[in-house]
C-alpha cells in the first residue's frame, strides 16, 4: 500500500509525463512546419516514450493499490527559434524530469517504500541516457552553428531514429 504523500508524488508525476509527451508533439508539429521530416519524426517517437513512462506509473499506482487521479495538462510552447533551441530546450526539460525522479526516490527512502525504490531505479538510469542524447545532438547543432547543410544531414540521421 503507498503511502498518501508517495501516492500524491506519483500521480504527480503522471503529469510531468504527460507534459513530456505533449511538449515533444508540439516540437514535432514545429519541426514539420519547418521542413524537417527527421527532427519531427525523432520528436514523435521521442512523445511515444514519454506516453509509455507516463503508463509505467500508471500501472505501479494501480498495482499499489492506488487511485490514478489525471490533472490537467499545462500547455506546450508551440513556436521555437530554431532547431537548436528545440534541443536546448529539450535537454533543460529533461533536467527538471531528472529532479522531478530524484525527488521521488528521496521520499522513497524517506517513506521507507521498497516497491517504490526499485521501481524507480529503471527512471533514474532511463534519465542518465535522456539528458546524454539530448546533450549530444545539442552539442552537434551548436557546432555546425546551425548551417542548413549540416542542418539537413542531421535530419536524415535523425529520421533513422527507431521505436525501443
Ligand atoms: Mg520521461
Amino acid at each position: 500500500m503507498l503511502s498518501e504523500k508517495m501516492l500524491d508524488a506519483l500521480n504527480e508525476q503522471v503529469k510531468h509525463e504527460l507534459d513530456s509527451a505533449y511538449i515533444y508533439l508540439s516540437m514535432s508539429a514545429y519541426c514539420e512546419a519547418q521542413n524537417l521530416p527527421g527532427f519531427a519524426h525523432w520528436m514523435l517517437l521521442q512523445a511515444q516514450e514519454e506516453q509509455e513512462h507516463a503508463m509505467r506509473f500508471f500501472r505501479f499506482i494501480n498495482e499499489r493499490g492506488g487511485r490514478v487521479i489525471l490533472q490537467a495538462l499545462e500547455q506546450p510552447p508551440s513556436e521555437f527559434e530554431s532547431p537548436t533551441d528545440v534541443f536546448a530546450k529539450t535537454l533543460e526539460h529533461e533536467q527538471f524530469i531528472t529532479g522531478r525522479i530524484n525527488h521521488l526516490y528521496a521520499l522513497a527512502l524517506e517513506e521507507q517504500d521498497f516497491a517504490s525504490q526499485t521501481f524507480l531505479h529503471w527512471f533514474i538510469d532511463e534519465q542518465v541516457e535522456e539528458e546524454a542524447t539530448a546533450a549530444e545532438i545539442l552539442d552537434t547543432l551548436k557546432m555546425v552553428g546551425g548551417h542548413p547543410h549540416s542542418v539537413l544531414m542531421l535530419d536524415r540521421q535523425l529520421a533513422q531514429r527507431s521505436e525501443e
